[in-house]
Parts: structure tokens; C-alpha cells; sequence
């Protein structure tokens, strides 16, 4: 049996009051794609940012490769959080730095990759989002479309073991959305674990191997997308798809 790359035990998320995340057990295996969906509040980027420790768990584990990131020391975290790379709805990208140097930061500072080897890396990762003539480019001229593929190509370039993606076509004009969600399909395709939240229904449906559904703090189903989207169980799943479909 494969060991599983996150493990979530009796995850539960609380802003004062606000109980997000209630109770979530589940599990992510190595080069499986989960695609988190459910509505707008219901704690999908809440749940991302307790994966990789960006906010702490009121209770519960979150255990990364069988490291209990919860018991661990912050250097442990951080080293841990560079295995994971994330990316956000918002690009995110420094503006005062080119494509390249955007790409080529972290590896260097970071992994201590030599100039010469981030810049060669820089490159490959651009070519693989297609973007490779824009490696001098600055952030502001580029389109959403190309500016998430660059914040991807920056993610991988820290050879992370693991991807996280919040909404990442959220922000983008529709021509753009197929751009972005075509270099995640690849990434897929070459054996990427990847835990995305979206509302682009074909790209669960097409690349998801387990989907995740969640509201009212719980994951409150976890289902094939075949099965999700024929019989979906619960009646807040079914409103859910209802609305949306
Ligand atoms: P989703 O991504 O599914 O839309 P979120 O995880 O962003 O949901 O938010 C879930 C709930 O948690 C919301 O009620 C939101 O207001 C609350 N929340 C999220 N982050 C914070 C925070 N840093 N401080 C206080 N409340 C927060
Ligand atoms: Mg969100």
C-alpha cells in the first residue's frame, strides 16, 4: 500500500466564534489529483492554508509525508512548506522583478541553486507553460492568463513534492481560464499530486481523481468525479450542483 502525502485527522479551524473547519479526516496519495469544491465560505481556502501551515489548526493533525506538521518546530515547518508549492487566486508576482528573476528567487535563496543553474531551470519550467519568450518580461505587461502560468512556473521551480491551487482561474477573463487550466491538466498528466479548489466543473470532471465536497466546515463528500456529479449524495451536494450546473 502507498503511504498517503497528507494526512488530515479531526481537522477543525475556528476564527474566534467562527467554527470554519469542523472536523475533517481525509487523506491525499502520492500523484493523486482532489479537486475541493463547495460554496463560496464553506472553508476551502481555510483548509488549504492548514495543509501547509499558513494557518494554524485550532485542533486536530496535518501530517506531510508522515511528519506531523503540527508537533514540528517552524524551521521544520518552513522547510517542510517549500515541498509544497501553492498557488493563489491572486498571482502574486514581485513586480519589480522580470519573468526569470521571479522564477529563479527562491530556488537560489533558498535551495542555493547557483545563477546559472536557477537560470537554466527558469527556462525549462517556462517552455513548459509556454512562456518562454516572456522570460524577460515584467509582471504588469503581462496578461492574467500568462502571469498565473509564470506564479505556477515559480511554484515548480522549488521541485515541490506537492501543489496546492486556490481558485487560480478565479480572477481571470474567460478566454484566459483554458490557458491556465490546460498547463495543470499536464502537470497532472506527468504524475503531480495536486489538491485544487475550483469551480471549473470540466476540469474536475476531466482531471480530478477524487473530489473533495465540502461545506458547513466538513468534507461531506468523497467521491470519484463519475460519481459526484451522477449521484451526488447529500441533499447539500445536490442543491450545490443544482445551482451551479
Ligand atoms: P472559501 O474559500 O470556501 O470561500 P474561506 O476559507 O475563505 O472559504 O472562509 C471561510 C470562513 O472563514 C468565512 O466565514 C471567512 O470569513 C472566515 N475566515 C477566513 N479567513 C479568516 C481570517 N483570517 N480571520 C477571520 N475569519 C476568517
Ligand atoms: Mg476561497
Amino acid at each position: 500500500m502507498t503511504k498517503p502525502i497528507i494526512e488530515v485527522q479531526n481537522l477543525a479551524k475556528s476564527f474566534g466564534k467562527n467554527a470554519v473547519l469542523k472536523d475533517i479526516t481525509e487523506q491525499v496519495d502520492p500523484g493523486q489529483v482532489i479537486v475541493v469544491i463547495g460554496p463560496s465560505g464553506g472553508g476551502k481556502s481555510t483548509f488549504l492554508r492548514c495543509l501547509n501551515l499558513l494557518e494554524t489548526p485550532t485542533s486536530g493533525h496535518v501530517a506531510f509525508n508522515g511528519e506531523d506538521l503540527t508537533t514540528l518546530d517552524t524551521k521544520r515547518v518552513n522547510e517542510l512548506r517549500e515541498e509544497m508549492g501553492m498557488v493563489f487566486q491572486s498571482f502574486n508576482l514581485f513586480p519589480n522583478m522580470t519573468v526569470l528573476e521571479n522564477i529563479k528567487l527562491a530556488p537560489m535563496k533558498v535551495k542555493g541553486l547557483s545563477d546559472a543553474q536557477a537560470t537554466q531551470r527558469a527556462h525549462e519550467l517556462l517552455q513548459q507553460v509556454n512562456l518562454d519568450d516572456h522570460a524577460d518580461a515584467f509582471p504588469t505587461s503581462l496578461s492574467g492568463g500568462q502571469a498565473q502560468r509564470v506564479a505556477i512556473a515559480r511554484a515548480l521551480a522549488m521541485d515541490p513534492k506537492v501543489m496546492l491551487f486556490d481558485e487560480p482561474t478565479s480572477a481571470l477573463d474567460p478566454e484566459m481560464v483554458g490557458e491556465v487550466l490546460n498547463v495543470m491538466q499536464e502537470l497532472a498528466n506527468q504524475g503531480m499530486t495536486m489538491v485544487v479548489v475550483t469551480h471549473e466543473m470540466g476540469f474536475a470532471k476531466s482531471v480530478a481523481d477524487r473530489i473533495w465536497f465540502m461545506a458547513d466546515g466538513f468534507i461531506q463528500e468523497n467521491s470519484t468525479p463519475a460519481d459526484f456529479f451522477a449521484h451526488p449524495k447529500t441533499e447539500r451536494a445536490q442543491d450545490f450542483l443544482s445551482k451551479i450546473l
